[in-house]
């Protein structure tokens, strides 16, 4: 008898259980996407016949690695260092690099699966890839960041390259690091090959709009649903988790379409600004001065600090946007904002929204952007930075903004036909992990058993 869609997908997840023991975070982002992908599976057969899914839940390649360095008390220090080469069928691997204590096997390989549908959504010719340490940035004096990053590209650079592996920026990675990984990746190779890393500063070959891409094209985004349902950011309440580059952005996008922003976070706890959040305050203490966000309080006497992140979901909104981490809003959080009757869900963060989480927002009606279409404006936009590097010339500002809210417009309307197409109208994560898969899948098929 022939195995049905529902057989293979059951049978691929015991194979990645099998082979990925303990790696819940893997599993869970494995998960998210087949589930959804049993209609596409079901009306094309053939995925099955050339084994797609058991190849394209397997890692092209993993590169662990050990990462010494010497703190400022003299005393050698090491760390772990990853890279997932993903999945290479539409491009280079693309991805970003997460400095963070909680960054080992699983975490990255969720992360890099997650990658390779994003980055196919964005429509840009790229693949999927991820990197870390389980380095913790935090308390860190700046020459121990930057012995840290040097020593990390002097073993990361032999995998890389323009053509091959283009890591950029996430948790704990932003320009400063990138600046350092960049000038040691110089050395190294004895020559200037820009287009090795997105995320640059704009002195060397950066792209304008990288910064803001992430948070802007995640507001981008969610206007994109409200719009659809007659709604919009003005005049709407926000509660944005983190404070860190998205989050940032995606502040100052949604104030400048007329939103109020009440709270946001670090990884310590939230503040509650009941008069909307100075985001000029905010980036000054983060960006500038690298403090916690308890410090906000000190200056805004309306403000209150509560520590502990998961509070900030009981803070009644219109919109929520969570830009922190992973799995930060489980099941009882998603109940808490729906019974304060919020409206819609951006995934600024990727997978930040547990399993059962996106239950409960999907089976309350709520408008959900799932991280892997609504995060994909900061990917998207280091394609363009890409692009830009092989061309030798940079966009304006207003031309790379353009071209992100173009991106963004093209992922809302692929993932609504998608979702449509297959039996599941308005359900934007199915409509999502399906139009981004369709490419890849075929795009493998195309290029023989590789
Ligand atoms: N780390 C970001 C992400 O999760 C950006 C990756 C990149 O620009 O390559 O998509």
């Amino acid at each position: 008898a022939q195995q049905t869609a529902k057989e293979y997908v059951q049978s691929v997840y015991e194979t990645v259980i099998n082979r990925n023991q303990g790696e819940s975070e893997f599993f869970q982002a494995v998960k998210e996407i087949l589930d959804s992908l049993i209609p596409v599976i079901e009306a094309n057969p053939h995925y099955i016949t050339h084994s797609i899914l058991e190849r394209i839940t397997e890692p092209e390649r993993v590169v662990s690695f050990r990462v010494p360095w010497v703190d400022d008390n003299g005393k050698p220090q090491v760390n772990r260092g990853f890279r997932v080469q993903f999945n290479s069928a539409l491009g280079p691997y693309k991805g970003g690099l997460r400095f963070h204590p909680s960054v080992n096997a699983s975490i990255i390989k969720f992360l890099g699966f997650e990658q390779i549908f994003k980055n196919s959504l964005t429509g840009q010719p790229i693949g999927g890839g991820k990197g870390g340490s389980d380095f913790d940035p935090k308390g860190k004096s700046d020459n121990e960041i930057m012995r840290f990053t040097q020593s990390f590209m002097t073993e990361l650079y032999r995998y890389i390259g323009p053509d091959v592996d283009v890591p950029a920026g996430d948790i704990g990675v932003g320009a400063r690091e990138i600046g350092y990984m960049f000038g040691q990746y110089k050395r190294i190779r004895s020559g200037n090959e820009a287009g090795v890393l997105t995320g640059k500063g704009l002195l060397y070959g950066g792209s304008l709009g990288r910064t803001e891409a992430t948070g802007y094209g995640c507001v981008y985004f969610v206007n994109e649903m409200l719009q659809a349902q007659g709604l919009s950011f003005e005049g709407s309440t926000v509660v944005v988790s983190g404070s860190g580059n998205v989050s940032t952005y995606a502040i100052e996008k949604a104030q400048q379409l007329g939103a109020k922003i009440v709270a946001c976070s670090d990884s310590n706890g939230y503040i509650f600004d009941p008069e909307g959040i100075d985001l000029a305050l905010v980036k000054q203490l983060k960006e500038v001065e690298r403090k916690r966000i308890s410090e906000y309080v000190k200056s805004r006497p309306a403000a209150t600090y509560t520590e502990g992140c998961e509070g900030i979901w009981s803070v009644p909104c219109d919109i929520a946007l969570p830009c922190a981490t992973q799995n930060e809003i489980d099941e009882q959080a998603a109940a808490m904002l729906v019974k304060n009757g919020v409206k819609a869900i951006g995934e600024g963060a990727n997978m930040p929204s547990t399993l059962a989480a996106i239950d409960v927002f999907l089976n309350n009606g709520v408008l959900f952007g799932p991280a892997k279409a609504a995060n994909a404006g900061g990917v998207a936009v280091s394609s363009l930075e890409m692009s830009q590097n092989s061309m030798r010339l940079s966009w304006t500002f207003e031309e790379v903004d353009a071209k992100l809210h173009q991106i963004m417009r093209n992922i809302y309307r692929n993932s609504v036909e998608a979702a449509e197409k297959y039996g599941h109208p308005g359900n934007l994560v199915v409509g999502a992990n399906i139009a981004g898969f369709v490419k890849v899948a075929d795009a493998m098929i195309a290029q023989g058993v590789v």
